[in-house]
């Protein structure tokens, strides 16, 4: 090679060499500066929300859950920079996936019915997905979207490997044939199994969806997924349920309030209880307190509200389980057959005298004029079976007064506990005895209130469990983000 040609060659060699040194450099120092400028950033929690309320306008509960949770981890959370680097918080408001389908089925009549179908996979940094399905005529996006992002935080606060998930469908099995329900739940697993799985994501009950409907589903479920590993929570006994699956979530929160109680030295005893609702949740929140000694004084369904200011006895508690269970009758019907004080369309919280209110119904249940009503006749403790039943307002006014207020996504834990107990008996093959089970399920309720206390303490001594519950789920599902990177 003449040695022009070598000298030409050698220049190029060193001029790209030397280019793509300074390119090299120059990304460096910018990606530098790019990170040292994020480093200062703190994530604004009415930022994130205004963001969040301009790409989903249309979901009000999805955003008022987002709000409660950010607003109250939002110094916690600007503690960690590296959080806001990796915008961690929209990642974590955001679910990972959505599935909608549309369900058909065919009616008594011959007639084709068609509802829709969600499944929402909201996160699952700490375990498989997890979260119930709600069957009533309510349910929409919105609704999901809001049970799934509280799930993530609920989940994460049992102490057990579960990420958070939610799903459903506007069908309501009420005035429904069980041939309707059956058929029913059938096509709606017929197009979700492909979804599902035991380490994937395992689906409970919620609202509408009891042992009758999960025990449809998973038939169809093994059916088409040619397996017998579980999948699904809340199962009947005889194939793979657990003992204290049904009773977990009211016996739960008794449990949780019973601490709550405990921190001001408070006896359960005698004190009158007002129950919401007279579903899964609520009666066996009534058992446990009947055996406590409490008076469960109202209960109620979406007609109206029964009074018993003496307490219910536990023969009148059992009338109720079989008017729901059994003849899916309506709480009415209690009191033309008690001879009790019946509200026709009203909630209790305006009406009923009490000491404790559980409310055990839906959403939004307890607003600020609720609230206001139940702490002017002496309420100290409000322990929520049912998810976000009390409103920003009732929130405000419960803090406010310095009252016992316990949110559901700390007091209700207690099902979806038990059901991580029924995963892991089913990983295991095997049944743990009830005793043993309601062992777990306190323990795992005390070591809730503990992680409440520990994070929601504040410095006159008074346990905000709002911020306890939000911040202690949050660190756990945070720090497992960071350390499986973005995803
Ligand atoms: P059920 O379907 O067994 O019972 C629901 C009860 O609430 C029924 O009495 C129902 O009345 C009443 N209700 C439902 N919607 C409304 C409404 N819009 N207005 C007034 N009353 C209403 O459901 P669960 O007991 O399982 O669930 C109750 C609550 O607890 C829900 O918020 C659920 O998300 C929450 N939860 C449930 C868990 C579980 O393990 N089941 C776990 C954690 C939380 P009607 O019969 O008239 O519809």
């Amino acid at each position: 090679m003449c040695i022009f040609v070598k000298i030409y060659l050698l220049v190029n060699i060193i001029c790209y060499k030397f280019a793509a040194f300074s390119i090299c450099n120059f990304h460096i120092e910018n990606t530098q500066l790019i990170v040292k400028s994020l480093n200062y950033s703190q994530m604004k929690a009415t930022d994130v929300l205004a963001d969040l309320k301009r790409r989903f306008p249309n979901e009000p509960e999805y955003l008022q859950a987002v709000e409660e949770v950010i607003t109250s981890i939002e110094d916690t959370y600007n503690e960690y920079p590296e959080f806001e680097r990796y915008n961690l918080i929209e990642r974590l408001c955001i679910p990972d996936r959505i599935y909608s389908f549309r369900v058909s089925w065919v009616d008594d009549a011959g007639k084709v019915q068609n509802n829709m179908g969600y499944r929402i996979q909201h996160n699952n940094a700490i375990g498989p997905y997890k979260g119930g399905i709600r069957f009533h005529s309510s349910v929409n996006l919105s609704i999901l979207k809001f049970l799934a992002f509280e799930q993530t935080f609920k989940n994460s606060l049992t102490t057990l490997a579960m990420g958070g998930a939610k799903g459903g469908s506007d069908f309501s099995p009420r005035g429904k044939s069980d041939m309707e329900v059956m058929r029913f739940c059938q096509a709606f697993i017929t197009e979700l199994w492909r979804q599902i799985g035991a380490d994937t994501d395992v689906p409970a009950g919620d609202i509408g969806v009891g042992g009758r409907e999960v025990g449809y589903m998973y038939g169809m479920y093994k059916k088409l997924a040619r397996e017998n590993t579980g999948t699904f929570t809340g199962k009947g006994r005889e194939f793979g349920g657990s003992l204290i699956r049904p009773e977990a979530t009211g016996y739960g929160n008794v449990y949780f309030l019973l601490s709550m109680l405990a921190t001001r030295g408070i006896d359960i005893k005698d004190k009158k209880v007002a129950i919401s609702g007279s579903g899964n949740v609520a009666t066996y929140t009534a058992e446990k307190l009947l055996q406590l000694g409490a008076k469960v004084v109202s209960m109620s369904d979406s007609d109206g509200t029964i009074y018993v200011p003496d307490g219910i006895t536990q023969e009148q508690l059992d009338y109720i389980f079989k008017l729901k269970n059994i003849y899916r009758g309506r709480i009415r019907e209690f009191a033309e057959e008690y001879g009790c004080e019946y509200f026709e369309g009203e909630r209790p919280w305006l009406r009923v005298k009490c000491d404790i209110a559980m409310p055990s119904a839906t959403q939004n249940e307890i607003d600020g004029d609720d609230a206001r009503a139940l702490l002017a006749q002496g309420c100290i403790a409000v322990s929520e079976g049912a998810n976000m039943p009390s409103t920003p307002e009732a929130i405000k006014e419960f803090l406010a007064a310095r009252i016992l207020y316990a949110p559901g996504k700390a007091a209700n834990a207690g099902g979806v506990s038990v059901s991580g107990l029924e995963m892991a008996q089913n990983s295991q093959k095997l049944s743990w005895s009830a005793a043993e089970v309601d062992a777990k399920l306190k323990d795992i309720m005390a070591e809730i209130h503990h992680q409440c206390e520990l994070f929601g303490k504040e410095a006159d001594g008074y346990i905000n469990y709002v911020k306890g519950a939000n911040v202690a789920g949050f660190m756990k599902v945070a720090r497992a983000m960071m350390a499986q990177g973005i995803l």
